[in-house]
């Protein structure tokens, strides 16, 4: 194995889902729902599938998800994006990242990102040869995570190539504001750094959110200089089909298209059009899905409470994090490596997405993601617990 990849081992998620398999837990670990997407798009593949859909689509993604990738981000955002030459589909966020970092970063320029951080983007980064330069986010005051704005600016230097954004932000449930959109926009122009936004939980905001999810190409001086991800997995409960999009200025998403013809080429040609098909969905999906997911945070966020951990309540995402502190945990790895045999639930330690372990060694990761039964099954037994 190459020297960049050896400090990269066996992904949490899989560990800790393999976990869950071999004991028989709930698994509160890996971030997927246990319930299926909307029928529309379910049948809109079936019928895809049977119609003779399944030959190499075209490389940048079929036209009729590219105009409706396009017409959402006007919808919900007011972004205006080509179909043909701004946008291109992925599989999945995931090579999203991975083919924006690689066309974008030669080898030592620096990356500016959140920790704690989704692993792939420091494996992707490593890949590129390119460095990364976490800034850290801690739980402030008012119950949210927040920077430190000097350390953000301590962060960006002249071989600053990017920022890497996550918001709604993958594990921590923080929905960034405007003032801070507006410090990381300010910082990016100043370096002349370009941005690449990871937004696949955008339509996972709760209505208590201090702020609604923006997007940072949204902000003045940014469009230009911003690649905008997304994905289909988690606003329509299909993660395991690994349909993502890029969009950009026609000449940073004409380099992510370079990159990703020679990763995949071509992504699911029958899971494209029953995108297209749930993209359009009313408005009633979108705010439905998310007012049945505020219900299963609640759930989960009162549980974990009364379990005795003490919990920050995320204003979006799948996921809750919780300190162990109270129920004399003093390491969240062991922790999780041991729930399992204590009271039979799999969480995800959440200092495996710091580069400052220590600042994430207490914090477990839980998802709510799942029926509420579910919830109330893993309730009971973390109750146990104490
Ligand atoms: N980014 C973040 C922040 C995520 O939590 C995930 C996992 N769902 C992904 C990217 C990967 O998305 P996809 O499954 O579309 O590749
Ligand atoms: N995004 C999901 C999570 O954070 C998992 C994705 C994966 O398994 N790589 O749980």
């Amino acid at each position: 194995l190459v020297a960049r990849m050896r400090p990269f081992g066996t992904t949490i998620f899989a560990e800790m889902s393999a976990l869950a398999v071999r004991t028989g837990a709930v698994n509160l670990g890996q971030g997927f729902p246990d319930t299926d997407g909307p029928p529309e798009m379910l049948a809109a593949a079936a019928e895809a599938l049977r119609g003779g859909h399944n030959q190499y689509p075209p490389g940048p993604g079929i036209p009729a998800l590219r105009a409706a990738v396009a017409a959402h981000q006007r919808r919900f955002h007011d972004l205006a994006y080509d179909p043909d030459g701004e946008i291109v589909i992925t599989a999945g966020a995931t090579e999203a990242v991975a083919a924006s970092i690689l066309a974008l970063c030669e080898p030592g320029d620096e990356v500016v990102c959140f920790e704690p951080y989704y692993d792939s983007y420091a494996a992707s980064i490593a890949l590129a040869g390119a460095v990364r330069r976490p800034v850290t986010l801690r739980p402030a005051a008012d119950g949210r995570y927040a920077f430190d704005p000097d350390a953000l600016r301590a962060a960006f230097g002249p071989r600053t190539r990017l920022v890497l954004l996550n918001s709604p932000h993958n594990p921590t449930g923080k929905v960034f504001s405007r003032a801070e959109l507006a410090l990381v926009a300010e910082l990016c122009q100043e370096f002349g750094a370009y941005a690449i936004t990871d937004e696949v939980y955008e339509h996972l905001v709760f209505t208590d959110a201090a702020s609604p999810h923006v997007p940072l190409a949204g902000l003045p001086g940014m469009r230009e200089r911003t690649l905008r991800i997304s994905s289909a997995g988690k606003t329509f409960s299909c993660t395991g089909w690994k349909i993502g999009w890029v969009s950009g200025p026609a000449a940073l998403v004409s380099a992510v298209l370079r990159v990703k013809q020679f990763l995949t080429f071509t992504n699911a040609a029958p899971l494209q059009p029953a995108v297209a098909v749930a993209l359009a969905l009313p408005d009633d999906y979108y705010t439905g899905f998310r007012d049945g997911l505020q219900q299963r945070r609640d759930q989960l966020v009162g549980g974990l409470t009364d379990a005795g951990f003490d919990v920050l309540t995320p204003e979006g995402t799948y996921f809750v994090t919780a300190d162990i502190t109270p129920l004399g945990g003093r390491d969240g790895m062991e922790f999780c490596r041991a729930l399992p045999e204590r009271c039979g639930v799999v969480a995800v330690p959440t200092q495996v997405f710091y580069d400052d372990v220590d600042a994430g060694r207490r914090l477990v990761r839980f998802a709510f993601c799942k029926r509420p039964e579910v919830l109330t099954e893993a309730v009971t037994r973390l109750r146990a617990l104490t």
